[in-house]
């Protein structure tokens, strides 16, 4: 008799909640453990049902990631102790995900499993962009290739073929390749790609904070140290992208988000009416919807009540993207509260959380700083 439970791997594709397959939904709603990391978005982790653990197995920000060796230990106690078992893995689990490690492990332990595809990000970028990665003329086949390796030689690129993959004709994804993205470049030209080759820098596809650079190999150096590009990040590397129509970027100029704000944060100081209401959900609903933020939250200034600034900055920054955060204070009159334990707890919080980039606001500062994007969101709209 099997006396393990059933682990399935679960692609959760590229972040949004809305790309995920329906399967995959279903089968994050019936778990009674779900191991994530680092890609998997929130909102996501929000359906796992309450009933359910929820495990971390991720890269912990700023201290040591989990090795595969302790991921699959962890991997075997929850299969010990649950009949299901979710391991949820950012994009498709069998693209750079090291699924392959990860089966051969329950393979070996006679654990039964079951593989749930995920949208791989090259595919969602390509959606977002408008941008075919193949195409009968310009791009008869599509490679995805990573752009770091664990035996790198001393450039700290993997050992390709650099003159096939120099070929015209292909379309390159590199996964993980920001960090290389220059000596990429390098060396596609020196393998004779030609200098004026389409990139198209793609990060936190279907996220609310993404963004899309297109450039040239041989610009690719002044774009990387010019503009701030956020992990994770993706490279796409063609003709497909020379001869982009469709996306109003593809001029061969960047092209940015708008607004200069990831997350806004309402900080709210808790009274017992706001407690268990929906009122600061709402308010945030109200704000998303008029402001044309994409991503609002909120917090309370003490533990009691839920979630508390604590909780919420750890739920951020375990999605481990160097969000841009506006924290702003409501309701609240100046005094001790607003002059000395917010801008306390916004230092420790930054100081905890290096890699988010957190601003506090007072109410008319911030309205100054939204305000282009507020314009923007307006004349979208056809408000004005
Ligand atoms: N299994 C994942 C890939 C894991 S490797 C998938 O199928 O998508 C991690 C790399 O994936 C990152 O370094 C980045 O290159 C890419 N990536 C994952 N999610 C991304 C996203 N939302 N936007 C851009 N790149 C992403």
């Amino acid at each position: 008799m099997n006396r393990t439970g059933k682990v399935f791997l679960v692609g959760s594709g590229p972040g949004s909640v809305d790309l995920l397959t329906i399967r995959a939904h279903r089968t994050i709603q019936e778990a009674d453990i779900v191991l994530y990391d680092s890609l998997a978005y929130s909102e996501i982790i929000d359906l796992v049902p309450e009933r359910a653990e929820k495990v971390y197995v991720g890269k912990r920000m700023g201290s040591h990631s989990l090795s595969q060796a302790e991921i699959n230990q962890e991997i075997l106690k929850a299969a010990k102790k649950y009949k299901r078992v979710v391991r949820l893995k950012g994009g498709d689990p069998f693209i750079f995900g090291r699924g392959g490690e990860e089966i051969n492990f329950l393979h070996e332990n006679k654990i039964e499993f079951e593989v749930i595809p995920g949208i791989t990000a090259a595919v969602a970028a390509s959606a977002s962009l408008k941008m075919p990665l193949t195409h009968r003329d310009f791009g008869q086949s599509v490679i995805f290739l990573s752009g770091y390796t664990k035996n790198s030689n001393d450039s700290g690129l993997p050992e390709y073929d650099w003159k096939f993959l120099a070929r015209q004709s292909l379309t390159l994804v590199f996964y993980m390749g920001l960090h290389h993205a220059g000596r990429i470049a390098d060396k596609l030209m020196e393998n004779g790609m030609s200098s004026d080759t389409g990139v198209a820098l793609v990060s936190a596809v279907s996220l609310p904070h993404e963004q899309v650079f297109f450039t040239t190999l041989h610009e690719l150096r002044g774009t990387l140290n010019t503009n701030k590009i956020a992990f994770p990040a993706l490279l796409i590397i063609g003709r497909v992208v020379t001869l982009n129509q469709y996306h109003p970027g593809s001029a061969g100029q960047i092209q940015k988000t708008d607004s200069n704000i990831d997350i806004l944060i309402n900080i709210f100081h808790g009274a017992r009416s706001l407690q268990n209401s929906s009122i600061p959900a709402e308010f945030c609903s109200l704000m998303k919807s008029k402001l044309g933020i994409k991503r609002v939250e909120y917090c309370f200034l003490t533990e009691q009540f839920q979630p508390s600034y604590e909780t919420l900055f750890k739920k951020i920054a375990l999605e481990e993207i160097s969000y841009r955060i506006a924290a702003w204070p409501i309701f609240l009159l100046p005094g001790k509260h607003l002059d000395e334990d917010i801008p306390a707890l916004i230092e420790k919080m930054q100081k905890k959380y290096p890699a988010l980039d957190i601003k506090l606001y007072r109410a008319p500062d911030l309205l100054e700083d939204l305000l282009p994007s507020l314009v923007a969101a307006a004349a979208r709209r056809g408000i004005i």
